[in-house]
Parts: C-alpha cells; sequence; structure tokens
C-alpha cells in the first residue's frame, strides 16, 4: 500500500501571513492610499458551508466546504476550487488574495477567490465524490455564477469535477437560463463546454516565464537540469515543455515520495506510470528513490515547487542549489525563505506571474463561451503567449526601475491597478 505524506499529516500552511507580509512590503513601497489598504487588507466575503452528503455505505457524512469572495472591483469574483485536508478559512483567504493580485496583474477583468473542501480524496469512490461535488455546488447556490464568482480547477480537482459543478449549476435553473451559465466555471472537460489549451495553460505559462527569463538572462534552456515538486496538471505540463526546448528533468516530488535520475526522466513515460500506480511516481524503474527531505537540495538549475504552498522555508532555503526557481505553485516559498534565497543572488518568478496562464487560459475559456465561440488550440496558446510576454515584461521593467525582486514588482503593479480604480469610482455612496 502507498503511504500518502500530505493526507496523514495535514500541517495548517499558514499562507495567509505570507500573502499579508508580501502585500505590505509592496503597499508600503507605493505608499498606497491608506483607505485603500484598508479594503484590500479584508476579504468581502467568507463563505462556510457544511453539508450531508451519503456515502456508499449507506452512511451519512458531513462536509465542510468554503469560498472566500477577496475583492472584485476589478470584475467577478475568479479562483479555483481545491479538495485537500488542509483547506481551511485562513488557507482560503490567503489563496483568494493571491487571486486579486494574480489577475489584476494579468490585466484581466476578474477579481480574486478560492475555495474548497476540507477533504482526502483518496479516501473517497469516484461516485462519492460526485455526489459530494454536487452537494457543495447546491449548498454554494447563488454566491457562485457565471457574472459572480466563477471557480476552476486547483490541487484535486479537475475537468471532471468542473463538469459536475457546471450540470448540477446549470440543473438548477429554469429550462430558458440552463445554456446561458456555462461559464459558471472553466477548466471544464473540452464536450461539456471547455476551451482547447485549458489543460495544459498554467503549465505552459509556467514554462514560458522561465524562457522569457532565460532570454532576458541569456541563458540556454538546452541541457538544463529541472527538478519538479507535484506532478499533477502544473507539474507535469511545465516539465513536458520543458524537456521539449531541450532541458532534462532530473527529480520528482509528488505526495507520496520523491525519485531522482541525473540522466533525465522521460515525462510522459512518468505520466503513464503514475496512471497505473494511484497517481504516484513511487515505484518508478527508471528512478531512485530519494528522501523527501533532500529534495530541494539536490543539484539542478531550475526547481519548480509545483504542489502546495509554503514547501520552501527558512529550513531548506540554504540548501537550494538552483538559481532560478519557477512558482508553480501558489505560496510555496515562504518570505523568510525568500530573504535567504534573494541574498544568495537567487532569482523566484513569482506566483502571480509564474502560474497565471491558468486563470488566462480559464479567461478564455469564458469569453468563448459568453460569446458562443470556439477557439482553435493555436489561437488559444497564442494569445496565451501574448498576454504572458507582456506580463512578464512589465514586471521585469518594474523590477529594474524600482530596483525590487520580481515578486515585489508584480505586487507593486497589481495593487497599483486596484488603486486606479478605487480612486477613480469613489466608495460608495
Ligand atoms: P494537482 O492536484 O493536479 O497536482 C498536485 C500534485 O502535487 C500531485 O502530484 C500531488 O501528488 C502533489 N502533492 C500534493 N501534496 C504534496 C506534498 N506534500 N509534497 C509534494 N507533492 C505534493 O494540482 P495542480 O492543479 O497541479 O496544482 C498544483 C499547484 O498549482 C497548486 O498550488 C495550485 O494552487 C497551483 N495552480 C494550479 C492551477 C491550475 O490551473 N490547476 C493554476 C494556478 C496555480
Amino acid at each position: 500500500m502507498i503511504a500518502k505524506v500530505a493526507s496523514k499529516k495535514a500541517p495548517k500552511q499558514g499562507m495567509l501571513e505570507n500573502v499579508m507580509r508580501q502585500f505590505d512590503n509592496a503597499a508600503d513601497i507605493i505608499e498606497l492610499n491608506t483607505n485603500i489598504r484598508k479594503i484590500l487588507e479584508v476579504t468581502n466575503n467568507e463563505i462556510v458551508v457544511h453539508f450531508p452528503v451519503r456515502m456508499d455505505n449507506g452512511e451519512v457524512e458531513i462536509f465542510t466546504g468554503y469560498r472566500v469572495q477577496h475583492n472584485n472591483s476589478l470584475g467577478p469574483y475568479k479562483g479555483g476550487l481545491r479538495y485537500h485536508p488542509t483547506v481551511d478559512i485562513d488557507a482560503a483567504k490567503a489563496l483568494a488574495m493571491w487571486m486579486t493580485w494574480k489577475t489584476s496583474l494579468a490585466g484581466l477583468p476578474y477579481g480574486g477567490a478560492k475555495g474548497g473542501i476540507q477533504l482526502d480524496p483518496n479516501k473517497y469512490s469516484d461516485s462519492e465524490l460526485e455526489r459530494i461535488t454536487r452537494r457543495f455546488t447546491y449548498a454554494l447556490g447563488d454566491n457562485i455564477g457565471p457574472e459572480l464568482d466563477i471557480p476552476a480547477p486547483d490541487v484535486n480537482t479537475n475537468p471532471q469535477t468542473m463538469a459536475w459543478i457546471l450540470d448540477t449549476y446549470m440543473s438548477t435553473k429554469s429550462p430558458a437560463e440552463r445554456s446561458t451559465n456555462m461559464h459558471v466555471v472553466t477548466g471544464k472537460p473540452i464536450g461539456a463546454g471547455g476551451s482547447k489549451g485549458r489543460d495544459r495553460a498554467t503549465g505552459f505559462g509556467v514554462f514560458l516565464t522561465i524562457k522569457f527569463w532565460a532570454e532576458s538572462n541569456n541563458v540556454d534552456l538546452k541541457d538544463k537540469k529541472f527538478i519538479v515538486q507535484g506532478f499533477g496538471n502544473v507539474g507535469y505540463w511545465a516539465a513536458y515543455f520543458l524537456v521539449n526546448e531541450g532541458a532534462i528533468l532530473t527529480a520528482v516530488q509528488d505526495a507520496y515520495g520523491s525519485i531522482v535520475n541525473e540522466e533525465g526522466i522521460n515525462v510522459d513515460e512518468l505520466l503513464n506510470y503514475t496512471k497505473g500506480n494511484k497517481g504516484s511516481i513511487l515505484g518508478y524503474a527508471k528512478a531512485r528513490t530519494l528522501d523527501n527531505a533532500d529534495f530541494f537540495s539536490l543539484d539542478c538549475d531550475i526547481c519548480i515547487p509545483a504542489a502546495l504552498g509554503n514547501q520552501i522555508t527558512a529550513k531548506n532555503a540554504s540548501k537550494i542549489k538552483a538559481y532560478l526557481i519557477a512558482e508553480g505553485a501558489n505560496g510555496p516559498t515562504d518570505v523568510d525563505a525568500e530573504e535567504i534565497l534573494l541574498k544568495k543572488g537567487i532569482d523566484i518568478i513569482p506566483d502571480i506571474l509564474c502560474n497565471s496562464g491558468g486563470v488566462i487560459g480559464s479567461y478564455f475559456e469564458w469569453l468563448q463561451n459568453r460569446n458562443g465561440e470556439i477557439w482553435s488550440l493555436e489561437e488559444v496558446m497564442e494569445k496565451l503567449e501574448k498576454k504572458m510576454r507582456e506580463s512578464f515584461t512589465t514586471v521585469l521593467e518594474t523590477s529594474k526601475k524600482r530596483n525590487v525582486d520580481m515578486r515585489t514588482a508584480a505586487f507593486v503593479i497589481a495593487i497599483e491597478r486596484l488603486e486606479e480604480a478605487y480612486v477613480q469610482r469613489g466608495i460608495f455612496p
């Protein structure tokens, strides 16, 4: 039997303190209007629902679900739904805030939200997960909506989860309204109104930011060694595109353990292996097992945390050998670790830039549903690359102009856009 590290311990992630420290740092630098600061420091709505679901054995279990809506001054709330034992109100608040900064930085007409259910999905059958998802959607009711708050996949949720949410949401509407609600969620399967390219959008965006960073630093990605924590949607696709560019994947860590092979790990072979191994990388024959504690200190050029928050901390930061960290995950590096890394001269492509390809891809899906359009894969990828390049360039320019690191620059841009909206509109009444 495979032991699952994450679900056994389910440690509190403490991400809220980090996002607030990141916000305070940037707000101080731009001398953010004090009234607007008060607004952005708090979340608009925090929805907690407890709901019953019948299990396969006939017993009823009560679940707790969360949806936190941080800010919607730039447009409807947008953000993923996570199914994980570490989901709680503080984690949802932190992740919702990151979404507000992310959508603002990307120049999208969205605000920020996040949510999920505190559970370990490995403990439930597919039909139980379907009933849990449908009942959660029903419990959220009109707190979500295509022009109000649009969920998307995150850790342990996927296109199938989104299809169940869509179907449940549509089923609660009158027949005339049903098909006007396709854009209540993004990240749907193509057959259920999804967009081509949304599956790979986040990982492709992670890869693009690494490529743009390499271009601006005169680094050739060919034969560069990289390691990936998390081999899910984001980790897999980021690795796939990097390997296509000639880089070498030397180590992977997931919830079950870590594997290493300095000669290179074949991304698609590993993916196929995990599919027949309950999603786990452990036991893959063409790599050695590695102690989890030694993962981040491996010799490599690029490190991609693409799992959970607070993975790179003051405890392991000083051991990191990579010269570039590309944050596929949300909040993988805590503030203390970041100070250590920056002092060591390690560059960090911050989450709100690095993984923003996901929400940009979601925006494209939402637009297509809203307008009754269907775009080709080439069109989606081209538009995505253009938007990612714009964001990356603005962050780099701001970081040079203000002489700050990339995260601070990204926060400065995001917060200034929100400040401008509030100054222009004023505060009702
Ligand atoms: P996923 O569920 O598809 O994959 C998660 C991966 O992380 C799995 O391989 C899992 O085994 C691994 N993992 C879980 N706990 C771990 C632990 N303690 N140590 C090491 N590995 C662990 O999730 P995903 O959609 O790829 O999301 C990964 C990260 O990217 C999250 O932080 C998420 O918020 C962020 N993100 C996702 C998207 C998206 O479009 N899916 C967009 C932006 C950001």
